[in-house]
């Protein structure tokens, strides 16, 4: 287990590989984008947006896909006041929300003044795909990921919309498996490194049909008539920040989380809009060694927001919190009982990277320093 020399990102994240300098495939990334020309890209997407607004005939120029946190409502924003388009807004519906969850997405919808559809799916089929994927592969949110670019896919279908404009492509932004360099089409985006090689087919058995499984299928971008949905990331027309994006969504009216940042965590305003997604994070730290605190240090680092001696205190400090806060809420939906957890996690351990102390308590071997 290395560690990039520039972040903090393990070489044990799937798809990272350090170079001659030691630098993680996001740093290069990173690297790469200070050399782009972001007013061309600019340009290619006004120019984009001007031929949709042209030749479309349906009511809606785009779908925006959102949950309740920052990135989505800055790309309806970014898309509807700054681009001109006619933006309708999709959220497949988080089953447990958060309170500010809950705030951020009523207070999008008037800030923009935009129109927005709810996918709520089938609760016993969702809670049944999400404890298969957390006992067979440790990961419970791969069936929410494949819910969100299957399902919104199919409503930007149904509602015969061009455009469906997704955040930022997480393997270039983040350093991972499916991509070197930044790309506009997101086309391919049931592949990426959240949904692997798996389709909902893997899922199926005789308490989940095909039927039940709908909005978890993306579908074929060419319509019967030839015409073919685009399907973008706006990270490659726009030099994408998390940090900017929240400070122009906060002017909005976004709340941060009331109750100060999760266990593991130094910053409130990142992915906090339900709660379930924590433990699928927190996984990474079994399987990879590194979880939320590595995620938003990087994000720092890479932006010159905080030096490598500051994130490896934060990292250092934080990454054995336990994401205590909604643990009982993640045991009662997926019916599983404390020790049945805790049986999954460990089969999911990785002993290349951990190890037990003289008490019997697990360490990992490398930490960053
Ligand atoms: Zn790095």
């Amino acid at each position: 287990m290395n560690y990039c020399s520039k972040c903090v990102m393990p070489d044990t994240k799937p798809g990272v590989t350090l170079d001659e300098r030691g630098y993680c495939n996001a740093c290069r990334s990173q690297e790469y984008k200070r050399e782009i020309d972001w007013d061309q890209r600019d340009r290619e997407l006004r120019e984009m947006c001007d031929k949709i607004r042209e030749s479309n005939s349906s009511t809606y120029d785009c779908l925006v896909p959102v949950s309740g946190g920052k990135n989505g409502w800055y790309q309806a924003y970014t898309m509807q006041a700054q681009y001109g388009l006619k933006v309708l807004c999709c959220v497949i519906g988080a089953h447990i929300p958060t309170t500010e969850g809950i705030h951020n997405l009523n207070q999008m919808v008037k800030s923009v003044d935009l129109d927005i559809i709810k996918v709520s799916l089938k609760p016993s089929v969702y809670k049944a795909i999400r404890k298969k994927t957390f006992i067979s592969q440790g990961e419970p949110n791969w069936s929410e990921h494949m819910a969100i670019f299957g399902g919104v896919t199919n409503i930007a279908k149904i509602y015969d919309i061009p455009l469906v404009v997704w955040g930022e492509d997480v393997a270039f932004e983040f350093g991972g498996i499916q991509t070197k360099l930044s790309k506009a089409d997101a086309s391919d985006i049931d592949k990426n490194d959240l949904i692997k090689d798996k389709t909902i087919d893997n899922f199926l058995d005789n308490d989940i049909t095909f039927r039940d499984t709908f909005f978890y299928r993306y579908p074929d971008l060419k319509g019967p008539d030839g015409k073919v949905l685009s399907s973008i990331y706006l990270g490659h027309f726009h030099f994408w920040n998390g940090r900017e994006q929240y400070e122009i969504v906060k002017k909005m009216g976004f709340k941060n989380r009331q109750d100060g940042p999760l266990s593991g965590n130094y910053i409130d305003y990142d992915n906090m809009d339900e709660k379930l997604c924590e433990i699928n994070i927190w996984l990474k730290y079994i399987k990879f060694g590194f979880w939320r605190s590595t995620d938003q240090t990087c994000y720092d680092l890479w932006n010159d927001e905080m030096t490598r001696d500051e994130a490896v205190e934060i990292v250092n400090n934080l990454r054995d919190q336990f994401p205590i806060e909604y643990f009982q809420d993640f045991l009662r939906f997926h019916n599983v009982s404390e020790d049945e957890f805790w049986e999954v996690v460990e089969k999911f351990r990785n002993k290349d990277i951990w190890r037990k102390d003289e008490t019997g308590k697990w360490e990992l071997k490398y930490p960053v320093s």
